[in-house]
């Protein structure tokens, strides 16, 4: 019998820095590539148009009030294929570089 694989954006395990939640989605940085990265709250990789755009516009608002840079949103779930998540990497940096931090 084959283990039950536990989905670790449905855990949400709280490894890193959370930006934002609300009872949709969830905004915290990407563990493995330094970014803000958006989850949503259901486990399926194909959200409709609407919430897509839901999730796109949220995560760029949150990403550019915490970081001071030009997002561009990534949605190749390479890692995770079966739940939806989208990155906000920035133009001009890196794949993995950590933007800067807007000063408080
Ligand atoms: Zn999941
Ligand atoms: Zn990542």
């Amino acid at each position: 019998m084959e283990a039950i694989k536990a989905c670790e954006l449905c855990e949400a395990a709280r490894f890193t820095e959370w930006y934002y939640e609300d009872d949709e989605c969830w905004v915290a940085e990407c563990e493995a590539c330094c970014v803000p990265m958006i989850v949503w709250k259901t486990h399926d990789p194909h959200p409709d148009e609407s919430t897509k755009a839901k999730l796109h516009s949220r995560l760029l608002s949150v990403a550019t009030s915490v970081f001071d840079y030009e997002p561009y949103i990534d949605d190749n779930m390479r890692n995770i294929p079966d739940h939806y998540h989208a990155h906000a990497r920035g133009r001009g940096l890196g794949f993995a570089q950590t933007p800067r931090r807007r000063e408080c």
